[in-house]
């Protein structure tokens, strides 16, 4: 039996500009191969038994070969699947949509277009800038910047380019835009055009910057624009400054430091940028895995505590390796130190039984302290915070073991990133290491003092560390979450 494939567009970010059709038909396939670029929230709505595989193609990052993506499709549609390719923007609009329809027509594997929202068109729309304007652009072309022109290729009619009588749009256009403005001035095309560049369109950090053909490059990159971004060149790029229409949220053109580490970042700089915030991601510590055991009597404990998510996936995972599951956890009360724990403790079927109404160390432990305990197993980072151990063996508990199955270490920030972090309005600090980290990676807390750098802290302990290097908590999250963290700064701006 043959399957099918769907060639589908996802729209360049916002999920409201997914289509109709994309979004039915992310509930229907039995496997979706997307793009990175992609709404990632539409695949909340696929089967629970679809298989989703992220074939993305991130620009100067790992990419997967088209290759790949096309055996894959093959693959599973062979195997009698629907098969979802879900793409940015249009798929046949510098997405190889069309080389993956030409693959399932040799191959006699029925397929369907669904159509997208293409970002060469969106960018612009949501940047007010209309692509198209009657006495003003006749027309409009859509260029890549991958073939951008240089020496290599002189041969490109370059000038028919530049002479083109409409808006020219250039995608992926970041890293050549000084190449490709100065071949249009060269080729014809006047200096003072109007141009502009929309970065990240219509998700909630959008940037555009306007200038003209000769001032644009320099602005795009003293602004450290990258990829996604549209380029728009022509007259109609100036109407933005009068149509621009978007409100960008409570933290509109607030720039926001994130220096957690990558894995747990999405929540806090998707909760940042929903609220509009330009998010910097600088991961100044990371968790390093260390060798551990576990203790091969873990029934023997009544008392097994979490102190940070990290805990739980490296305690999981070496239960998981053992070929045991979360039952071997039956005999003991689970106690976590906050939502985040819960939550990643949740994920591997456990419900926590005791969680402290604020997420300190202090608070837990005075919760643990106060109920007879035989035998405690706490979990946590080398050289994390004691307290809890601490008061589990001052309350008389006859066992305590520590379980350190990683440690924090600090990572260095590239010279570009650690210039953007001591340029931006505020970092968020979600930990007494994060601010070390932090002190560290800018060069000192006198260089945070004096760089104008507001600081946000998620609590108490975080706050005293930020005490014992000189430095002021401009705002404390009341609750010690990172959604607390967005509150305190929605209050502080
Ligand atoms: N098929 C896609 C284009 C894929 S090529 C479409 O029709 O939109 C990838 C390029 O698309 C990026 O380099 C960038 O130039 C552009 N792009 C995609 N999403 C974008 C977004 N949200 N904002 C700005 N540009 C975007």
């Amino acid at each position: 039996m043959s399957g099918r494939v769907i060639l589908a567009g996802s729209g360049p970010g916002d999920p409201g500009l997914m289509t109709i059709a994309a979004a039915r038909a992310v509930t229907v396939a039995d496997v979706i191969l997307h793009d990175h670029l992609i709404p990632q929230d539409v695949l909340l709505t696929a089967r629970p038994d679809a298989e989703l595989i992220d074939v993305g193609k991130i620009g100067g990052g790992r990419q997967v070969p088209q290759q790949e993506t096309e055996r894959l499709i093959l693959e599973h549609a062979r195997a009698g699947k629907c098969v979802l390719r879900l793409k940015g923007g249009d798929p046949f609009v510098f997405g190889r949509g069309g080389e993956e329809a030409q693959l399932c027509r040799d191959n006699d594997i029925p397929f369907t277009v669904i159509p997208g929202v293409t970002a060469g068109v969106a960018a612009p729309a949501y940047a007010g800038i209309p692509v198209t304007q009657r006495g003003m652009a006749a027309g409009v072309a859509f260029m890549t910047g991958h073939e951008a022109p240089d020496k290599a290729a002189a041969q490109a009619n370059w000038a028919a380019v530049a002479g083109f009588p409409g808006t020219l749009v250039y995608y992926m256009g970041v890293k050549s835009l000084r190449n490709i403005a100065s071949v249009m001035i060269a080729e014809g095309r006047p200096s003072d055009q109007p141009a502009a560049v929309i970065e990240r369109a219509t998700f909630p950090d959008q940037r555009t910057l306007h200038g003209t053909l000769s001032t644009i490059a320099e602005l795009a990159e003293g602004a450290g624009v990258k990829s996604p971004a549209i380029v728009v060149l022509g007259d109609v790029a100036a109407l933005g400054e009068e149509l621009a229409w978007r409100q960008g949220g409570p933290l509109a053109d607030v720039s926001v430091v994130v220096t957690r580490p990558k894995a747990q970042a999405s929540d806090l700089a998707g909760m940042l940028r929903d609220q509009g915030a330009r998010v910097i991601e600088a991961a100044v510590i990371k968790p390093e895995p260390l060798p551990f055991s576990l203790p091969s009597e873990l029934h023997a404990f009544d008392l097994i505590v979490f102190s940070s998510p990290n805990g739980v996936r490296a305690f999981f995972s070496a239960l998981h390796a053992h070929g045991r599951d979360a039952r071997a956890l039956a005999a003991a009360q689970i106690a976590a130190i906050g939502p985040g724990t819960t939550d990643a403790l949740q994920a591997f079927g456990i419900t926590a039984d005791l969680v402290p109404a604020r997420a300190v160390g202090e608070s837990l432990a005075e919760l643990l302290a106060g109920r007879p305990t035989e035998a405690a197993l706490v979990v946590r980072a080398r050289g994390g915070r004691t307290v809890i151990s601490d008061a589990l063996i001052a309350a008389g508990t006859p066992r305590v073991e520590v379980l350190e199955p990683y440690v924090t270490v600090h990572e260095q920030l590239d010279e570009r990133t650690a210039a953007r972090v001591l340029e931006a309005d505020w970092a968020t600090l979600t930990s007494a290491s994060s601010v070390r980290a932090l002190c560290a990676a800018a060069g000192g807390a006198d260089v945070l003092r004096t760089s104008g750098l507001k600081l946000a802290s998620i609590g108490p302990i975080t706050t005293a560390e930020l005490s014992s290097h000189g430095l002021t908590a401009a705002v404390e999250a009341t609750e010690h979450t990172p959604a607390g963290l967005v509150s305190a700064l929605l209050r502080a701006v």
